[in-house]
């Protein structure tokens, strides 16, 4: 038997969890205050691009599972488990925004009543399970009725935009943190079609501890992520000055069990809605608390300085920048997303723009550029690139992968490859008459007895090495 579940806030994650839970077996219902998409979710579309969502969404309608409201009463009034999926996004000092929770608190509090389990899947600070508890009550008090049970888990959700739907079903752990075991056990049950796992692979482990300590894992968890790869971009810095190549050495670091090859890809960077903003809030929090993260804000570092050594380069190798056309393919910050909230492909276009050059780019996906951006959007690669002095890659979309070569340099108005995702094997860019920069790539395939180590960044002169 299912559990009636009311889901608050449907964007990303909310949509997902709500399509998700009702293809389980639950009863839910979606509440969407946006107006826009709260009309896609009814007539069963997803509000963002996401593989299986749509379908998801239709087959919940279709079943009568699943059901989209404006009006959070009912949605209570019906159910017995509350997930709040609200947006946290960054404030103007880098924290989060926490207006979207607090009027969600105020919203729980008006309709509450003993039974319910308020579940928080949004990205919080640690100690907002506690705060959200307390508001709650708060807010009870003034409508004098203080006697309402408040109960609060942590679920936080570590779903990857592009395969949100497959992450949700079959995720890697599922965490659960609460005061009061009876409702961790209650979230539990939820899930358990889901813990149950594929056949043949075993039970999803369970995590089960406090409010805070599990909001702390989220934070831990994306934290740990930028970091892995923020290392993998500080060691290309490092195989460009030794002459070594940094795929290579990554795929060997990699092979370690205690490592793991995944999120150790040098390039331009992390970007996306959640990394920087989880790092900056959880930056922020340890700074209040009088500790200064070295290694999280070190990770920061490095991520702004992959971004800037796309500008530096090209500033070196087409100088000056200023009226050169660059191409910049892929604005998304990774592929399977139309998302470019904080994407390191539009951060390098706007900057190179600010420097005077002359910016066209092309994603398969964003159809669509804002004034501001400065930049002219292209509809096809081909056209993008044309007379182009330098070509930059900044995202791993499969079809810059599988340009050819020679064509593409015969377009160009010069020969200046930026990879920034690299996509490309380096020795057949080099010996097809690119100037290919990759970073830690500097090395690989260049003219046998060039400069020995120490020969400076960015495959200006490097080393040979095959
Ligand atoms: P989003 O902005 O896409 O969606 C939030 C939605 O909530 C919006 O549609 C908004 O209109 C709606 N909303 C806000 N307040 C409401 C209310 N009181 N009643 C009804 N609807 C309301 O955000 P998102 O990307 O889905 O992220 C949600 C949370 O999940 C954030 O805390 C984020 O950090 C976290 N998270 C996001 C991801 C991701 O990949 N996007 C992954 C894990 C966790």
């Amino acid at each position: 038997m299912g559990e009636r579940i009311a889901v608050i806030g449907c964007g990303y994650v909310g949509s997902v969890a709500a399509g998700c839970l009702a293809s389980i077996g639950h009863e839910v219902v979606g509440v969407e205050r946006d107006a826009a998409r709260l009309a896609l979710l009814r007539s069963s579309v997803a509000p963002v691009h996401e593989p299986g969502l749509t379908e998801l969404l239709a087959a919940g309608v279709e079943s009568g599972r699943l059901r989209l409201t404006d009006d959070p009463a009912a949605a209570l009034e019906f159910a017995d488990a509350v997930f709040l999926c609200v947006g946290t996004p960054p404030g103007p000092d880098g924290r989060p925004e926490m207006g979207a929770m607090s009027d969600a608190a105020r919203t729980i509090a008006a309709h509450l009543r003993p039974g319910h389990v308020v579940v928080t899947k949004s990205t919080v600070p640690i100690g907002t399970g506690e705060w959200l508890a307390g508001e709650v009550r708060a807010e009870l008090a003034r409508r004098s009725r203080d006697g309402v049970p408040v109960v609060v888990v942590s679920n936080p959700e570590f779903l990857r935009e592009g395969s949100a739907v497959e992450d949700f079903l079959h995720p890697d752990r599922v965490v659960l943190g609460g005061n009061d075991p009876g409702a961790v056990e209650r979230v539990a049950a939820i899930y358990e079609p889901i813990l149950a796992g594929r056949p043949g692979e075993g039970r999803v482990p369970l995590v089960r501890t406090g409010l805070s300590t599990a909001e702390m894992t989220k934070y831990a968890s994306n934290a740990f992520l930028a970091t892995k790869i923020g290392f993998a971009n500080e060691m290309s810095r490092l195989c460009d000055l030794f002459g070594t190549d940094v795929a290579t050495v990554m795929d060997a670091v990699g092979l370690d069990r205690r490592i793991g090859g995944a999120f150790l890809e040098a390039g331009i960077g992390w970007g996306g809605s959640c990394l920087g903003k989880d790092l900056a809030a959880l930056v922020g929090s340890a700074r209040d608390r009088g500790y200064e993260p070295r290694l999280l804000e070190a990770a920061v570092g490095v991520n702004e300085a992959q971004r800037q050594q796309v500008v530096d380069s090209l500033a070196g190798l087409l100088a000056p920048l200023a009226h050169r056309r660059v191409a910049v393919l892929g604005l998304a910050f990774k592929p399977g997303t139309d998302d470019v909230r904080d994407s390191p492909g539009l951060d390098v276009a706007k900057r190179l723009v600010l420097l005077g050059a002359r910016v066209v780019a092309f994603d398969p996906m964003v159809r669509e550029a804002d004034p501001r951006w400065g930049l002219e959007l292209a509809g096809d690669v081909t056209s993008a690139v044309r007379g182009a002095h330098a070509v930059v890659v900044a995202t791993a979309w499969p079809e810059f992968a599988s340009l050819d070569a020679g064509e593409l340099l015969r377009s160009m108005g010069g020969d200046v490859l930026f990879d920034g995702r690299n996509v490309f094997d380096p020795v057949a860019m080099r010996a097809a008459g690119f100037r290919y920069v990759s970073p830690g790539r500097a090395a690989v395939g260049d003219a046998p007895g060039a400069p020995g180590p120490f020969a400076g960044a960015f495959g200006l002169a490097a080393a040979h090495e095959h």
